[in-house]
Formats: C-alpha cells, structure tokens, sequence
C-alpha cells in the first residue's frame, strides 16, 4: 500500500510524544529498539517524500526540550546528535563518503557509545564552573549543583588551557542501580527502570542533596571548545582529557574500515568490562580539520556514526527451571540453559516472568527455546524451537524458600508467597512493620534493619521485641546511645494499639485504612481472628477478597507464631479506635404502621447507627419488618414471605441491650 501524508503525520505525532516521555519526563512509553524502528520508517518515508517534511520532525532537530525549573545555558559550540546505522555495510558505507569528500587518507577512533545524558561542562583555569544538559542542543538546562554532587566529575584540572568546554555523558554505575533498586524494594518505592533514565532524572533533580543521592558518574568524549591550546585531531584531545584528570571514554584508532567493523566488534563483546550500559560503538573522523571542513546536518555532524548492536538471540536447551522469591514475595520462574555467549556475555539463565507467560509459550525442562538478550536487559526466553518434553511447568504451590502456600494475586499474573516469616521477604516485611503507617519505630529504617540484619539479629518483625540495647550496639554504624534509643523506642511501640499493628502485617490489601476499618468493628486481635469471612465481608468498605486474605493470612501458621512471638512480648492487641456498635449490620428493615416511642425517621437513624439498612419494600431480603399501629400491606406481605415481624417493644429491647 502507498504510504499517506496522513500516515507520515501520525508517525511524526506519535514519535515527538514518545520523545516527550523520553527526553523530559525521563520516562520511555517503549523500548530504544521499538523507537528506533519506528523513527527508521520515517526517515524512509521521508527519503521518499522530501515534500512532507515536517520542521518539527524528529529528524529535523535534537530530541528535548529546555525544562523552565532550570536556568537556560545556551551552548558555545552545539550539542548535536549521532547518525545511527545499524549494519556493518552502512558503516563501510559512513567510510566512501568520507573517502569522497576529504581528501584520503584517513584515521577513525572508535568509541563505546555510553547510554546515559548528555552534558557540557567548562572548566576556566582548570576549575569547574558550569555544567548543563543538552537540552535541545542549542540551549540546555544549568545542572551545575548537581553536577557538583558527583565524585568522578574532577572540580580540579591539572594543566588546563584558560577555558575548555569538555562534553560527556553522566551516567549511573550497574553497581549503584543495583544498590538503589535492592533499597527501593526495601522500602517498596518502584524500582528504577533503568540506569539511563535512572541518572536522567537524577541528574534533573532540584535538591542537589537527592542528586547526591544518586551516586552518578561522568566520562567524557569530547573536547567542544579550548581556549589557549589547539589540537591537530580527536585522539590527540582525549588524551589530553585524560591527562588533565577527567575520566575518559575507551578509544581505539582504526585505519581501514576493517579495522573500524573489528573495533565495533571487540566493544560489543567486552561490554560488561564496562561499568556502565552502552547502546552502541561510535566511529569518528579523527582529524579535526576534516572535521571542521564536513560541517553538520540539522541535527547529526557529518563526520562519525553510531552503531546500534541488535538485540543478540540463540537458541540454547532448557536444563532445569527454578523458582525464585523476591523480597516481595513474588515467585519468579528463571529457565537454567545450557551456556550461551550473547551480546557480550555468557548466559546461564533467562526469565520466564510468570506462570501465564509459561503457559502460553508450553515450555518445560528439556525443550530448546530461543534466547534474546538486547544490551544490559536482563536474558529472556522468547519462544521454544525445539519441543522434547510433555506439557508445561507448573509454579509450585508453597513458596520453595518457606513452604507456605503460594497464592496468585487476585488483580494479577504474579503467585506469591504469604509466609509471614519467609526468610526471602524478612528484610522488606521488617521495614514495612517499623514504617510510619504501621508500628512507626523511630529510627529503624531501611538502612538500620540491613545492620541488623547483617549482625545476625532479626529474622522475623516480631524478633524486634527480642532485641537488646547492647546486641544491637554491635551492628554496623550503631552506636550505645542509638541502640538505647532504638530500644527505647521499640518499647514505646508496644502500645500502637491493633489498628497499626493489623497495618504492620502487610496483609494483603489491609493498609493503614483498612485497618482503622477493623480496629473500629472489633475490640482485639483475638476477635478479628476468630471473625469469618462472612463476617468480614459484612463490614462495610471491606469487600470479599480482602475477607479471604485476612482469614487465609490468621490461618498460615507463620503468622500465628508471629502473633505469639508478639504476645509473649506484651505487645497490645487492643483497638484504640471508638468500636462501632454494628448489631445490625447486614440487615434490612422495612417500618409499618404508627410507632408510639419515635418518629418514623428516628427509628430509621437508630437502625443505621447499628449498621442496619431501612428499606421502603418487603421483600424475600428483608429481615425484619417492624409494625406500629395500623400496620399496612407491608405486614401482610411479610408473613406471606415468612420474615419475622417485630413489634415495637421487641424493637425496642433489640437496641437498648
Ligand atoms: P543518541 O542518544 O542515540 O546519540 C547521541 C548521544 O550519544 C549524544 O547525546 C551523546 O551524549 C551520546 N554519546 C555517548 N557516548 C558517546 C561517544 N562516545 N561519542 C559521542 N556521543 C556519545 O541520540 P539521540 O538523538 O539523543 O537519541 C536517540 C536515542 O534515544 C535512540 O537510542 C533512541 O532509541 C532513544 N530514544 C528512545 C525513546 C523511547 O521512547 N524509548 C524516545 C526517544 C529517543
């Protein structure tokens, strides 16, 4: 089918809002690999149809938009983008160009191309003054504090020319994104999704000190402008970045377009030496002059390339499938194969989600089944080849790190452990339990229930009220006092009251609000768990899933022996809320005839501060039909259905017990 100009308008539409999401928000809608492909069909269309060309097109100008809670830093020397190729014909192709333009021969230097955010930072006489994103890549957003917060980011040079705009790209270590991510689950923030977005928005923060946080890292590429010293060609200005102090990107030299496919090569299969992601290999001019003489497009320079590596797949045989429980107790099945090399790196295993995903593909141990694994992203299976076994695997029905039962989320595909003590849980469930919703324990945050963790001294929430002042003194970075203090304030929790303490359970669906709901229907714990799922579910604002997992979770013999732990530790079970008198939930009444003691509308007010409901109509529903003087049709219909009929004294008695 022709393309249309109305098709053409919507490719460009749908890609400047995923830039949007991307470039501003630091929140990609789809993956690298998806918008590449998409922005390739309009680089194609626009090859065809130079007529359509639309100047706010994605290829006609540097992705992002300047944020207005930053200064504005209009760059010196532009921050322009790369032209992607994907094949190693285009770069052998990126080489004649170059032959037929500048006279031969020439060199290249080869570069890992380090997924993270742009930046431009001056230096005047060797110390940092400013630094600012790319922006639009004419003016870009002043990011100096933050920048500053970064350790690798030398504040300092050695030997540096008067001024010198260095451009680079800040990015967030694998090692810290594990960290944070490991912290987040913890304390149960949603995870990063990846390091490049990770250290975008890190980078765009307004508080320097949550920047700090962060942990980034820089490494530089380029030399924009220097002041007071020239450079003859690109090898030569990296290094003398690195010689000046500044952390420096890999560089290789290649003479022949073998040399430049070779390098691209060896950096794509030594990509995990490397601290940080990469999406590609960079392949630039090396001379500087040639450079100047290629000059730009709108948005790319004419004079290098970036290679985007596909994602890598094999095929490779299903040896064994373990189950694996995360810190939030989610079981996730991961297929052991026989080890591959892919995109740089030897894989062992590759996930498998969940149990529809397993489903759906019909794999089992002894299948072969295809493997991707596209740049950092964690191997996954994509689908099987080879089919030598029966049916499917089945996610076990007990958690395999504790043996309670396992339950699939009712809104969901994820099984889940509900072992309240389950040791794969214990850090997160422990956090949770001392969070300020729940038994809010001053002081025992994420970082201080690792230390205590890590000292071997609590496995379990209720092992809290174990503690003593001088075991706890021997964790990590605890001092006496704050042990006293740690001490000090676990007692003061002992009296939140059941409210908090049903909160700090993290009983599926029972949060802060739910809790106070049951706090104020009944008066302990023992109550609660003597209470049926009928019962629950008759509470007004508690519905019948929530019902089940309350009963399930006082039924599981972890979290019984959690209650008694906490028992024996004189933690209170009683409710601190006002208990509501519910006498009546759950029933309707229809009223008939003249009452003597109240008014019709007094009487409806008294059923429902008990909970009860007042209904117009008899019905095969109603449960009780309470008849004054002269009753009406109502009661005839009534003893026709058999609902019990009160008199106004049998009413009466009913309230005042
Ligand atoms: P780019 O990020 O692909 O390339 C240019 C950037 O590479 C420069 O800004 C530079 O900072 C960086 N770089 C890293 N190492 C380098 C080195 N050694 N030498 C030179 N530059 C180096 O280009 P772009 O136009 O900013 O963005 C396109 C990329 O963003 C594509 O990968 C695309 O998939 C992705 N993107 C994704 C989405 C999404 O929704 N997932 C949306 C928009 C863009």
């Amino acid at each position: 089918m022709e393309p249309t100009i109305e098709a053409y308008n919507e490719l460009v539409e749908k890609l400047l809002a995923l830039s949007v999401a991307y470039y501003d928000n630091d929140a990609p809608l789809v993956s690298d690999f998806e918008y590449d492909r998409m922005n390739n069909e309009l680089k194609r269309l626009e090859a065809e149809h130079p007529e359509w060309i639309r100047p706010d097109s994605p290829t006609q100008h540097v992705g992002g938009h300047v944020s207005e809670a930053f200064a504005p830093v209009a760059h010196e020397v532009p921050l322009e983008s790369l032209q992607d190729v994907f094949s190693f014909e285009e770069v052998a192709a990126f080489v004649e160009r170059m032959d037929a333009s500048v006279p031969a021969p020439h060199d290249y230097v080869a570069e890992p191309k380090i997924d993270g955010l742009s930046v431009a930072v001056e230096y005047h006489d060797g110390v940092f003054f400013r630094g600012a994103t790319r922006g639009n890549g004419e003016v870009g957003e002043d990011v100096t504090e933050n920048l500053r917060t970064i350790r690798s980011l030398p504040k300092k040079l050695k030997n540096a020319p008067a001024r010198l705009i260095v451009r680079g790209e800040v990015y967030m270590s694998h090692d810290t994104f594990n960290t944070l991510n490991a912290r987040r689950e913890v304390t149960g923030e949603p995870p990063l999704a990846n390091p490049r977005n990770a250290a975008a928005g890190s980078l765009r923060q307004q508080d320097p000190a949550v920047c700090a946080e962060r942990m980034l890292d820089v490494i530089f590429f380029n030399i924009q402008l220097s002041e007071g010293r020239s450079f003859q060609n690109h090898f030569e200005t990296l290094e003398a970045m690195g010689e000046m102090g500044l952390p420096v990107v890999a560089h290789t030299l290649c003479n022949t377009p073998k040399e430049c496919t070779d390098a691209i090569t060896a950096i794509g299969e030594g990509r995990e030496g490397y601290p940080f992601d990469i999406d590609g290999a960079v392949i630039k001019l090396n001379d500087l002059a040639q450079r100047q003489t290629l000059g730009s497009t709108a948005k790319y320079p004419r004079w290098a390339v970036a290679y985007k590596y596909p994602p890598e797949k094999k095929p490779s045989k299903v040896v064994d499938i373990l189950v694996q429980v995360g810190r939030t107790g989610v079981l996730t099945p991961k297929a052991v194969i026989e080890p591959i090399r892919l995109a740089g790196t030897t894989v062992t295993n590759a996930t498998l989600h969940n149990q529809d995903f397993i489903e759906n593909m019909g794999v089992n141990v002894g299948d072969t089944v295809l493997v991707q694994k596209a740049g950092e992203i964690i191997p996954e299976v994509l689908e099987v080849v080879k089919k030598d076994s029966e049916g499917f695997f089945r996610l076990p029905a007990v958690c395999p790190v504790c043996g309670a039962p396992a339950e699939r989320d009712e809104d969901g595909a994820a099984i889940r452990c509900t072992g309240a003590e389950c040791p794969a849980q214990r850090l997160r469930n422990i956090v949770h339990f001392a969070s300020k919703d729940a038994m809010d324990i001053d002081g025992l945050g994420p970082a201080v229930v690792e230390a205590l963790d890590k000292a071997g001294l609590i496995k379990t929430p209720a092992e809290l009220y174990m503690l003593d002042a001088q075991s706890v003194a021997t964790a990590e970075r605890m001092g006496k006092k704050s042990a006293e203090n740690l001490i000090n304030n676990l007692a003061d929790s002992k009296s939140r009251g059941l409210a908090r303490l049903l909160c700090a359970f993290g009983i599926r669906q029972v949060g802060a609000k739910a809790a106070k709901v049951l706090a104020r229907r009944f008066a302990t714990l023992d109550e609660l768990m003597e209470a049926s799922e009928e019962e629950l579910t008759n509470i007004d604002d508690v519905g019948p899933i929530t019902a089940r997992y309350i009963v399930r979770w006082f039924q599981n013999e972890q979290s019984r022996h959690q209650i008694e732990l906490l028992r024996q530790a004189g933690v209170s079970f009683e409710s601190r809320e006002e208990i509501a008198d519910t006498r009546f939930a759950g029933k309707t009444f229809v009223l008939t005839g003249t009452l003597t003691r109240f008014t019709r509308s007094e009487a409806e007010e008294i059923i429902e501060r008990f909970g009860g409901k007042a209904s117009g109509s008899v019905s095969k529903k109603t449960s009780y039909v309470l008849a004054g003087a002269d009753p009406g049709s109502k009661l005839t219909k009534a003893q026709s259905l058999g609902v019990s009929v009160l008199s106004e004294e049998e009413f009466l008695q009913m309230i005042e017990e």
